[in-house]
């Protein structure tokens, strides 16, 4: 195996905090093994039959006996796009950039997986299963073929995915085009994700255990994937399972993912399976990483690449594991500061213990407490100043290195509806804030608020606007920043039979902070049109000139700007934002900021 200089002294050079054993070299002439990749989403290691016996997976246990099984990989988030970046980059979030799904993208800068197979004569292709690793978002780099169609469905919750059969099938046709060069296949599988709503093979088993009845189907559908590769004595192929997240489950409160760090949603299943059969059946107890796969990849691939990465080559069997014992896995959670304005996290997998940033530390010892129940943390103790000493120089390593600019993705009103859609509520184009700041409310002390969004998020799905609108004007009450109540609050005002004047006066409250004023547009948005509906037509202009400012190209907000100076009697201006907005490439009348209750954007329970 060869590898760049550049590479090892870059790697040597990030192992001052991440990293404690080289690249390994051996001599093997370069192989040319097909490579799949399948990526689970949302899925638990310990929902798979191979990592607890309790569950009954029979395809994927299938696999795993011929291949390595790695017992505890971290995502370095609890979060879609953030962790298929860093798995498709080598990269964590603070290099790659891309800290949340939606208005983050990767920035074409950053080298992919796929850009580097296909400069190495590989035929590349992806099949995706969410509108959340759309094209748009940058994982499509290096793919030929980068097949993200999602099929028409009336109903907002569920139009943005598609079922496992659906991609197993499109992952099967292009499979069976013949080719005279390797190929790279990425396989996206969504159907983990909230809501569980498997097809019904079992219903008593899917009612009693949705989640599992959704894994249950995906692995069906893995096994005909992997069924259908080619005879590995003509033409060998490298698989890689693994998932981007976990699922909460309930564990400490949360019940999908993206509110905490814990193991439940970063702890996520890898099998390897090697073409030659090496290793197979061996268990890696070690911590390793998704940031790995791509170092390792190109190291078994024996091609070089000049790219500092912060993954390190997986062990593959006992000897190359024991030389881990050093290494610290960064990982970080924005999630709750884009969606409910509540800190986020950030922290360290270093051996045994895992040590969380949020407004207080907590530290494990996974050996022992593998739920995370006993925080141990002791700013007195020589532990926890080692760790948190260890956390600051990783943090600091990787800031250092970040990308200075975050890219923000051409998001069209139409696309942010549709991340509302799969419950990424908190995207809104506003700056990246300080994620973990210790002035914003720890969700660990927020969980009685986070159940009243969820009973009301429940409510305005089942269309009882009235009660929804209620509950959240109690949930405002008590945490006025909440971002993701405001936004549901906004869209329920404008449904036919409420009382607009409590979510009129919470939403200018949070709109008029002098702290941290909201500037999320769909906020505004609504506000401007229950203002214009009260008749209150001077304040409807303030708030549309506030929402254009902000997002200047939005045909809807010069079209609304012009209605509500035609309500104060100045048509003048009116006409001219008129016809600014016909200029503009947007269509006018964009869905989520319409009145009609049919084209409120349906928010399911979380993300
Ligand atoms: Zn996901």
């Amino acid at each position: 195996m060869k590898i760049g200089l550049a590479a090892v002294l870059a790697l040597l050079i990030v192992g001052a905090g991440l990293v404690s054993w080289p690249w390994r070299v051996a001599a093997t002439k370069t192989p040319r093994w097909n490579i799949l990749l399948i990526t689970l989403d949302t899925t638990r290691a310990d929902r798979l039959g191979c990592y607890d016996s309790n569950h009954d997976t029979p395809a994927i246990d299938a696999f795993s006996r011929s291949s390595v099984r790695f017992d505890r990989c971290y995502a370095p988030a609890p979060l879609t796009l953030p962790s298929h970046c860093s798995l498709m980059t080598g990269l964590t979030p603070p290099r790659h950039g891309v800290h949340q799904n939606g208005p983050d993208r990767l920035d074409s800068e950053f080298q992919t997986l796929a850009e580097v197979l296909r400069e190495n004569g590989y035929e590349t292709a992806a099949v995706v299963g969410a509108f959340v690793l759309d094209r748009k978002f940058g994982l499509s780099a290096g793919f030929d073929h980068y097949d993200d169609q999602m099929p028409e469905e009336t109903s907002s919750v569920r139009y943005a995915e598609r079922r496992a059969h659906e991609v197993t099938d499109a992952a099967l046709q292009w499979l069976k085009q013949p080719r005279n060069s390797p190929f790279f296949l990425w396989v996206h599988y969504f159907d983990a994700h909230a809501p569980y709503d498997s097809p019904q093979y079992d219903p008593a088993f899917a009612t009693r255990r949705p989640y599992d009845a959704e894994i249950h189907y995906v692995d069906r559908q893995v096994g005909r994937l992997l069924a259908a590769l080619p005879a590995s004595d003509e033409a060998p192929t490298l698989v890689i399972l693994t998932a981007d997240h976990g699922e909460g489950l309930g564990q400490h409160g949360e019940d999908t993912h993206g509110l905490f760090s814990y193991d439940q949603t970063l702890r996520v299943p890898l099998l390897v399976r090697l073409p030659d059969g090496r290793h197979a059946g061996q268990s890696i107890d070690a911590p390793v990483a998704l940031v790995d796969v791509m170092p390792s990849l190109l190291a078994w691939l024996d091609i070089e690449t000049s790219a500092a990465l912060d993954g390190l080559q997986l062990p593959l069997d006992a000897a190359d594991a024991a030389r881990t014992t050093d290494r610290a896995i960064y990982f970080e959670n924005e999630f709750p500061t884009h969606t409910y304005g509540w800190s986020g996290q950030e922290g360290i997998v270093a051996g045994r213990h895992k040590l969380i940033r949020t407004p207080q530390f907590e530290l494990y010892d996974l050996e022992q407490d593998p739920d995370e129940r006993n925080n141990v943390f002791d700013p007195d103790s020589e532990r926890s100043r080692r760790l948190l000493s260890r956390l600051e120089d990783v943090a600091a390593t990787l800031a250092a290195r970040s990308a200075s600019t975050m890219s923000a993705a051409t998001l069209e009103d139409e696309d942010v509806a549709r991340l509302h859609a799969l419950g990424y509520v908190g995207v809104t184009r506003t700056p990246r804030p300080d994620a973990v700041a210790e002035d914003l409310p720890n969700p660990k002390n927020m969980l009685d608020v986070y159940a009243q969004v969820q009973t009301a998020t429940h409510c305005f799905e089942q269309r009882q606007f009235a009660a929804a609108t209620n509950k959240l004007l109690q949930v405002i009450a008590a945490d006025p920043g909440n971002k993701r109540a405001l936004r549901l609050l906004a869209a329920s005002a404008l449904n036919e039979g409420i009382d607009r004047s409590g979510p009129i006066d919470a939403m200018l409250v949070a709109v008029q902070d002098p702290i941290r004023p909201s500037r999320d547009t769909f906020v505004l948005g609504k506000l401007g049109l229950a203002l214009l509906a009260e008749q209150r037509g001077e304040e409807a202009v303030a708030i549309f000139r506030k929402l254009q400012r902000l997002d200047p190209s939005s045909a809807a907000a010069c079209a609304s700007l012009a209605e509500a100076l035609r309500q104060v009697g100045n048509s003048a201006e009116a006409a001219q934002w008129k016809a600014r907005s016909q200029k503009l490439a947007r269509p006018c009348s964009v869905t989520e900021w319409a009145p009609a209750a049919e084209s409120a954007p349906v928010v399911p329970p979380s993300n």
